[in-house]
This record gives C-alpha cells, sequence and structure tokens, in this order.
C-alpha cells in the first residue's frame, strides 16, 4: 500500500502514541508511521531516564503544556503499565540544594502545586530530616517528591505499536524520507530506496530531524536547533540501594533545557549517573565520525541562524566547555553527583551507559523556546521541541493534538469520541482542560 490518509514521520514514542489514538477515533483511515530505524523508539525514546516526572520544575506560565501533559501522563501510564503487564515503579524523586538554594526548591515547590501535586506528594525538607530517610545524601535541605516512577519507554513504545497496528495502522519500519514535495492535494513522499508514498496529510513527529522537516516544507523557518548528547555511566551492583529514589541537584541554570547530571535509579532496580549534555552536531551524533560528517553543515546552518548568538555567548560557552570536560572525564561527570552522594567512588564505575541526544529549538534571537511548538498548515501538522519530560506526558498530548486535528474537520471524523485501550477520549480531554 502506497496511498494514506495520514503519514506520520517518525516512529519515536510521539509518533506512535498519535498513530495510536488516530487509530481508535479514525478506524476507516489508512494511516502510516514511517521510520527510519529498523523498530519503533530506537533513538531518544529508548535512550532517556525512564522517569516519569513530577512536573515540579516546569514553570506552569512559560512551560505550560510540559507540566499539564507530565501531570496527567503519570496516572496515564501507571493504568497502561497495569493493563499491559510493563514495568511501572514509584519510587519518588528528591531535589537538593546542596548549597543556599532553598529559594529554588520553594519555588519548584510551588510549580509543583500548581501543576497539580497534592502536598502530601511534595514536602521541603530541611538536610537532617532528608537525612533520617536517605542517611547517604548530603544537602542543605531537599524538596522530597513521591509521585514519580520509573519506567522503560522503549517497552511502552512497543506495546503501544501493537495496539495501533491491531487497528490498521501500517508501520513502515527501514524507511527512511528524503524528500517531501506538494501537489494540490496530496503530499509526494520518497522514501530512501526509493518507494514513493501519497500522503493526504502529514504529521511531523520527527524529534532530532523534526526541524529539519518543517524547513522542507517552508514551515518554522525562523527556528533552527541544537543537538546535546546526554551520556550516563552504570553504577555496579554494590550501589544498587544506596538510596531508595533518584536524586536531582538544583539547576545551576535554569534557562537552560536540561539539568545537571543526577543519580538515576532505573525501572530494574539498577542506578546510573548521567546524564550530561554535551553540544554535538546530529541528532544521531553518538559517536565521533557521525560528529564529523555534519560538523560544516550542521555549523554553517547555526552560523545562518538565531542560534549564532547562542554560540558566541560567553554562557553558553562555559557551559558547553563543562559539558564536554564532564564528557572527557568520567571523574569530573561523577564528581558532579559526589556533591551530594559523596559515597560514589569514580574508580567503581566502568561502565557506561546508552546515550541519547536532545535537539532544542532556537528562535531567532538565540533563545531556547521553552514549551512544545505546534506548527500547522492546511495539509500538515508539525511537533517541535518535543524533549523532557515528553516521553512522560506523550498519551495526554497526542489525544491533545489528534483531538485538535479532528476538530478542525481535517480528517472528516466520524467519531469524535472512542474508547481507546483504556480510556475514554472525551475523559482524557476533560482532564486537560
Ligand atoms: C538524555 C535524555 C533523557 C531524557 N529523560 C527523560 C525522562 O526521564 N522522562 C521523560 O519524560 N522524558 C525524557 N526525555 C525526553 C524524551 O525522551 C523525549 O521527549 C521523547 O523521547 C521524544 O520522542 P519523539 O518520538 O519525539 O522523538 P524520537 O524518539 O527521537 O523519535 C523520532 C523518530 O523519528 C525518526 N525520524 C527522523 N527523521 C526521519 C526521517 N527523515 N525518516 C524516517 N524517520 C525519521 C527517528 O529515527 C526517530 O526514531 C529525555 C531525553 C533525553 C535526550
Amino acid at each position: 500500500m502506497t496511498n494514506f490518509d495520514v503519514v506520520i514521520i517518525g516512529g519515536g514514542i510521539l509518533g506512535t502514541t498519535l498513530s495510536y489514538f488516530l487509530s481508535f477515533l479514525n478506524k476507516s483511515k489508512k494511516i502510516a508511521v514511517v521510520e527510519q530505524a529498523h523498530k519503533v523508539a530506537f533513538h531518544t525514546s529508548k535512550r532517556n531516564t525512564g522517569k516519569v516526572h513530577a512536573p515540579y520544575l516546569y514553570n506552569p506560565e512559560t512551560k505550560k503544556m510540559y507540566a499539564k501533559t507530565a501531570f496527567h501522563g503519570y496516572t496515564m501510564w501507571e493504568r497502561y503499565a497495569k493493563l499491559k503487564d510493563l514495568p511501572f515503579k514509584q519510587d519518588g524523586v528528591i531535589e537538593v540544594a546542596v548549597d543556599n538554594q532553598k529559594d529554588v526548591l520553594e519555588r519548584h515547590l510551588k510549580w509543583g502545586l500548581q501543576n497539580g501535586l497534592d502536598d502530601n506528594e511534595i514536602k521541603l525538607l530541611s538536610g537532617a530530616e532528608l537525612s533520617k530517610i536517605e542517611p547517604e545524601i548530603r544537602c542543605k535541605s531537599a524538596l522530597y517528591v513521591s509521585r514519580d516512577a520509573s519506567v522503560d519507554y522503549a517497552l511502552f513504545t512497543d506495546s503501544l505499536m501493537q495496539d495501533s497496528s491491531k487497528n490498521g495502522t501500517s508501520f513502515l519500519l527501514n524507511s527512511e524520507v528524503t524528500d517531501i514535495q506538494k501537489t494540490a492535494d496530496t503530499w509526494k513522499i520518497t522514501l530512501r530506496d526509493g518507494r514513493l508514498l501519497d500522503a493526504k496529510f502529514l504529521i511531523n513527529a520527527a524529534g532530532g530531524q523534526s526541524v529539519d522537516i518543517a524547513h522542507a516544507v517552508g514551515v518554522a523557518t525562523k527556528f533552527t536547533d541544537i543537538h546535546f548528547r546526554g551520556e550516563y555511566w552504570k553504577a555496579p551492583a554494590e550501589y544498587h540501594t544506596i538510596t531508595k529514589s533518584s536524586v536531582y541537584s538544583v539547576p545551576k541554570l535554569p534557562e537552560y533545557p536540561f539539568l545537571d547530571p543526577h543519580w538515576i535509579i532505573r525501572a530494574d532496580g539498577s542506578c546510573e549517573i548521567g546524564p550530561n549534555a554535551v553540544p554535538v552536531f546530529s541528532p544521531y551524533g553518538y559517536d565521533l565520525s557521525e560528529n564529523l560528517r555534519q560538523l560544516v553543515p550542521k555549523t554553517l546552518e547555526m552560523l545562518r541562524s538565531g542560534a549564532r548568538k547562542m554560540i558566541f555567548d560567553r554562557e553558553f560557552q562555559e557551559l558547553a566547555l563543562e559539558e564536554i570536560g564532564s564528557s572527557l572525564s568520567k571523574t569530573m561527570m561523577i564528581n558532579r553527583v559526589r556533591r551530594f552522594l559523596p559515597k560514589i567512588d569514580a574508580n567503581k564505575i566502568t561502565v557506561r551507559g546508552t546515550a541519547g541526544i536532545r535537539s532544542s529549538v532556537i528562535d531567532d534571537d538565540g533563545k531556547f523556546v521553552p514549551d512544545i511548538m505546534l506548527e500547522n498548515t492546511d495539509m500538515s501538522f508539525h511537533i517541535l521541541n518535543y524533549n523532557s519530560p515528553g516521553a512522560t506526558g506523550v498519551l495526554p498530548f497526542s489525544a491533545h493534538v489528534i483531538d485538535t486535528l479532528n476538530s478542525t474537520g481535517i480528517f472528516c471524523s466520524q467519531q469524535q469520541d472512542a474508547k481507546c485501550g483504556p480510556w475514554q477520549f472525551s475523559e482524557i480531554l476533560a482532564r486537560l482542560c
């Protein structure tokens, strides 16, 4: 089959979840998810920290969509995990102030409550109070949040793909989109192997390449992106019970879209340190050869766009140097966590974890865009800057996107409501209002 009503570019957790809701609500439509890798969730959607994040870090004004969808994502993932017998471990999270940053914790407490957390779920503690719960952690004060969980987003994406396939969605794997042309009423989509697809409507959920795809069809041309590789180190088994919860420190530069490396508990009980945020030249810049290949084109693109202001900014340069340092030196990276978990010995940590890459969108003024970006045309819809906590909030977020598209009549859907797996679609939307 090469003619589709809807083609979704990107088989990460976002593209797969969009297809999931679309397939329940638009049963008569031919839907395809086109993914260049041999499986879904091959890139960022499996290469992350695996947290269902509590929404205390997100300013309810500037990161409204991230905050709202993360809050509702928690109960939805909990329910889906139960239904499919997938791991969902409520193990909580602690944000620590190593220095005098209690005011930041107070702000995060306020945001957490504003974003829907209950005051039983988020508490400000002194260093002494925390040490009764977590004796190995050193800090002056801490925010303890119980409503935070560890999961495996690759397993979730696989399972959603199976559900979506059962409803008739075609998953075209090993299929890289290399060209997109618009005719009067169809998109002509060319794949790397020469196959041609026709689509009446296009959804761009291409993660680290979503900005490039948007540019290819003349959308969001004032924006660009910078890619950051987040690296991890695996802790040996003797450290797996050193804390009960994952531990984050107060972000040094809160306006940047990433945090300092944390102490992470995974869904399987193992522990890791990471991620840092090393600037790289490609959304797939896991190794030197890919970065060298993209060095010249990406540098030229950044110099021609708003990213130029960012890369000549002194604060950004200092941060980039620190992040590169913690990529080259394991000890430097681990010392960032030893500030609050001094028991960790870098010599005992010898195995690297799986790195993942975030692509942060920059506006023409050289500033990071704080929230998810939605761009639409008459025949396409583009989701850009879909970064953390994107995996946490992807179920309610995708329901919101499909509802937006259905309500504009784009798909001429006969069904505005349906049972989608364990949820009634209208109930998900009602929660988001
Ligand atoms: C280090 C790190 C840690 C994170 N930790 C967390 C966390 O703990 N909790 C959380 O909620 N979020 C976390 N996130 C964020 C979360 O992982 C992302 O928001 C989410 O995975 C984005 O999903 P996606 O589907 O948009 O992108 P992706 O997973 O990147 O999927 C996009 C897909 O599009 C495909 N594609 C691109 N171009 C083409 C093309 N031309 N043709 C065909 N296919 C194409 C790619 O191959 C890719 O598979 C983290 C992110 C990073 C980088």
